[in-house]
């Protein structure tokens, strides 16, 4: 008989990110009692919903839905700002499009036609709500004008929303052990009755009704990052939570759970080349405006294919991919006021020159010849009487490149120039467990594992090659609640 301290509860969450604590208050909310088991210390909780700026992607028909999630807007910011609309079909055509129409149909359905109600229920439970003039607007004859289908974040970003959400989960009688690390589900063949787990080192038991994960995916994982992704990707750089390390995936998948989805893709952009291998304010996403070159001095994307948020998830990959698995961001004059804030940290390898020749020599592991060449022909090709604007795809592209540029196509003919070195880092990972539409895991069998549900990066099938930015919170927040309010209600047996 084994003398572990063995404890009791309801529902028990692995994670204490955004997917874990929103399923915290939903199952709270519902009756049951929590406990949630976060890896990390206290000091490090909420995993990668903390690297966030809290921007939540969610469907909204015009400003009258926007003052039911932000009753503070003045009357000032509503007349001083072009919010626009983002429709339901809208999200889910941004989620069909950007996946290769590879999304699980059913779960992108629910995602975007319950993302705003989730919104909703968010604000009911205290998180609160800013649109981001700052990333996602800019100013057009004296209005802001919103792009890209999303326009709010949370107060206080990642660490604000984690805040809230742990404070809200607290008052509503959910418990948090921190030093609690999930290593085994415990199930038998009626289904899963709570988890093994180290708590500061010592091996301990929660013995729970239902069990949801929402412990994210493996990107902090090197081994399962080679395994899954394939070679090169042990060498990115990560830009999220250490704590990710795949261990609720590999739980599950342990005791049959069905793997899902696009377990060779990621969540990867481009950000300083010289960063540490865990690397907080990494990425680096004026590109649109401007040319991104490898080692042979060559385009090899279409820097303008469509909004940033749309396309900066999928080139990073493209990065890890060129010789080196490094490459530079070329911008002139005419484009450096547009340059996002994180161009100005301390930490950045970046290079200016007055000439396009004095640049050529300074960018490190350039070919300078071939990279004179490159500009030459893109400034040759560039539809110069289409007038540039940053506010929506303006189509000024390039003509006959074989790597065509798309939209926001400038010469780059004025000094001083400014260049920036990049490589890849990994954000989350894609492939994870298969879900039905209550949050409850599916087996390899296809059917529900009784008592376990999923929410969250750790869930496969949503995304795939690529993703809309703000789209991660937002599956969190609505699988999270689902799973917490469908946890609650198995404990208490009111379905079966
Ligand atoms: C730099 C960066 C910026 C981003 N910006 C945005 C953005 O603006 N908008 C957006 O929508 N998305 C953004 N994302 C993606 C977003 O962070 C994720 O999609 C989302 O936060 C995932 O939430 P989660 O709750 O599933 O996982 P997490 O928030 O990562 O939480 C998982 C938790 O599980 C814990 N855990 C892991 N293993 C165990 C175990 N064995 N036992 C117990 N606990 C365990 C981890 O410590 C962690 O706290 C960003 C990500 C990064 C890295």
């Amino acid at each position: 008989m084994s003398d572990r301290i063995v404890y009791q509860t309801d529902v028990v969450i692995v994670g204490a990110g955004n997917a874990a604590m929103c399923a915290a208050i939903s199952a709270s909310e519902k009756g049951a009692n929590v406990i949630v088991l976060e890896k990390s210390p206290e000091k490090e909780k909420g995993g990668n919903t903390t690297y966030t700026h809290g921007s939540i992607r969610f469907a909204f028909d015009g400003v009258e839905d926007l003052k039911e999630i932000m009753p503070d807007l003045t009357p000032e910011e509503m007349e001083g700002s072009d919010f626009g609309t983002y429709t339901d079909e809208q999200f889910y055509d941004d989620m069909c499009r950007l996946t290769e129409y590879r999304t699980d149909a059913e779960l992108a359905s629910q995602l975007t036609s319950e993302s705003f109600s989730t919104m909703k229920w968010l604000h009911s439970h205290r998180v609160r709500f800013v649109p981001i003039y700052g990333r996602q607007a800019f100013k057009v004859d004296g209005k802001f004008k919103f792009w890209g289908g999303m326009i709010v974040e949370s107060v206080g970003g990642g660490h604000g929303l984690v805040d809230v959400l742990h404070q809200e989960a607290e008052r509503l009688g959910t418990s948090v052990l921190f030093d609690a690390m999930a290593t085994e589900i415990i199930r038998d063949d009626d289904g899963v009755h709570g988890v093994i787990f180290k708590h500061k080192g010592i091996t301990k038991e929660i013995h729970a009704k239902s069990v949801i994960l929402a412990s994210g995916g493996f990107h902090a994982n090197t081994e399962m990052r080679t395994r899954y992704l394939g070679p090169k990707w042990d060498i990115a750089k990560v830009r999220g939570s250490r704590f990710n390390t795949g261990d609720g995936i590999q739980m599950a998948l342990t005791i049959g759970a069905m793997p899902h989805g696009n377990y060779s893709g990621a969540h990867a952009v481009g950000g300083d080349v010289n960063a540490p291998e865990f690397a907080e304010g990494f990425q680096k996403l004026s590109y649109p405006f401007g040319i991104i070159v490898n080692a042979e001095g060559k385009r090899f994307v279409d820097e303008g294919a469509d909004f940033r948020n749309y396309t900066y998830a999928k080139y990073g990959r493209a990065v890890l991919e060129q010789t080196g698995q490094f490459a530079w961001q070329v911008y002139d004059q005419k484009i450096t006021h547009l340059l996002r804030e994180e161009y100005k940290n301390r930490q950045v390898t970046k290079v200016t020159a007055n000439t396009l020749e004095e640049l050529a020599e300074k960018l490190d592991g350039v070919n300078p010849e071939a990279f004179l060449k490159t500009i030459k022909a893109y400034n040759e090709s560039i539809e110069t009487d289409i007038p540039f604007n940053p506010t929506e795809k303006d189509g000024r592209c390039t003509r006959d490149l074989d790597v065509p540029k798309s939209n926001w196509a400038n010469t780059l003919d004025e000094g001083p120039f400014e260049a920036y070195g990049v490589t890849c880092g990994i954000t989350f990972t894609y492939g994870g467990l298969k879900i039905n539409t209550k949050s409850e895991v599916q087996d390899v069998l296809a059917q529900t594992i009784p008592g376990l549900y999923a929410s969250g990066e750790i869930v496969g099938g949503l995304f795939y090659f690529n993703y809309p930015g703000g789209a991660g919170l937002m599956a969190g927040s609505v699988y999270g609640k689902i799973a917490g309010e469908n946890a609650a209600r198995f404990a208490k047996r009111e379905v079966t």
